[in-house]
C-alpha cells in the first residue's frame, strides 16, 4: 500500500493570506500546506481522501493520472471545494465516479453541488457522480475499507481504515466504541491543529496522547495550522510521531 500526503494543512492553508509570521514566511518547503487530502494506492485502486480547493494542483503535483474512487471524512468547504474537478475521471471512464461518505456528507454534497444532479443545458461539463453512504466495512475493487466513526466538535464525521493505515482528520473525540477498531496499526494520521486546545480538532498534546494510546507503531500529524513549524514542532515529539508534510509518500 502506499500513500501519497496530497495536502496536510488547516482551512486556510499556510501559507495565510497576508500573514507574516516565522510559518508562513519560511523556506523550509515543508512548511508550505495546502488543504488536508491524501490518495491511497491499494490493491490496484487509487483512493482519494477528500476533495480539497487545491485537488487539481495536488494530483497534477503529486503524478496521479487516476482516481478509482473518493471517501468523504466530512461536508466543510477545505475538504470538498474541489470536488468538480473528479470531472475528469467520469469523462474519461465514461461511467460515474464513485463518492462513499456519511448519508449527512453526502446530502450536503448533493446540496452544494446542485447543478451535477440537475438537468441542465448541454455542452457545460459536469461530473457524473455516484454517491454510496456508507456505515460499516465495504469494498473499493479488492481494497477492503472500514469507516471510523468520529466527532469533529459536535457533529459526526468519518475516519478510515485501510489494513494496518488509518486516517483521522478533523476530530476533536474519539467515541469509546471506535477505539477497537483502530488495534493493531502500522500508520496511523492523526489530526493535530495547533499548540492551544480548539473547539473541533485536537490540539498538539492531546493528539501525542491519543496517539499513544491508539498505539500504532508510526503515527504522522495532519490539519496543521501556521502555528506549528515543521522543524521546531517535530523536534519536541516522541521518536515515533512525526509532522506529515505535502508530498511526502508512505510505503507500508
Ligand atoms: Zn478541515
Ligand atoms: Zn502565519
Ligand atoms: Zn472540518
Amino acid at each position: 500500500m502506499e500513500i501519497h500526503f496530497l495536502g496536510t494543512g488547516t482551512s486556510h492553508g499556510i501559507p495565510v493570506i497576508g500573514c507574516r509570521c516565522a510559518v508562513c514566511r519560511s523556506r523550509n518547503p515543508r512548511d508550505k500546506r495546502s488543504r488536508a487530502s491524501i490518495l491511497i494506492k491499494e490493491q490496484g485502486a487509487a483512493i482519494l481522501v477528500d476533495a480539497g480547493p487545491e485537488l487539481r494542483q495536488q494530483l497534477l503535483l503529486a503524478g496521479i493520472d487516476a482516481v478509482t474512487a473518493l471517501l468523504l471524512t466530512h461536508a466543510h468547504a477545505d475538504h470538498i471545494a474541489g470536488l468538480d474537478d473528479v470531472r475528469i475521471f467520469s469523462e474519461r471512464e465514461e461511467k460515474d465516479f464513485p463518492i462513499f461518505g456519511s448519508r449527512t456528507a453526502l446530502q450536503q454534497v448533493r446540496r452544494r453541488f446542485d447543478y451535477v444532479f440537475r438537468n441542465t443545458q448541454k455542452g457545460g461539463g459536469k461530473p457524473r457522480l455516484a454517491l454510496h453512504a456508507v456505515q460499516a466495512g465495504f469494498c473499493i475493487e479488492k481494497a477492503h475499507i472500514i469507516p471510523i466513526p468520529l466527532w469533529h466538535g459536535r457533529i459526526r464525521v468519518m475516519g478510515y481504515r485501510i489494513r494496518d493505515f488509518a486516517y483521522l482528520t478533523d476530530v476533536s473525540r474519539i467515541p469509546a466504541a471506535s477505539y477497537p477498531l483502530l488495534r493493531g496499526l502500522s500508520v496511523l494520521v492523526l489530526d493535530a491543529l495547533r499548540p492551544l486546545p480548539h473547539e473541533t480538532h485536537f490540539h498538539l498534546s492531546q493528539a501525542v496522547s491519543e496517539a499513544k494510546r491508539i498505539g500504532a507503531r508510526r503515527t504522522f500529524f495532519t490539519h496543521m495550522c501556521h502555528l506549528l513549524g515543521h522543524t521546531q514542532t517535530e523536534r519536541h515529539l516522541p521518536p515515533d510521531i512525526k509532522l506529515a508534510y505535502d508530498g511526502l509518500t508512505l510505503r507500508i
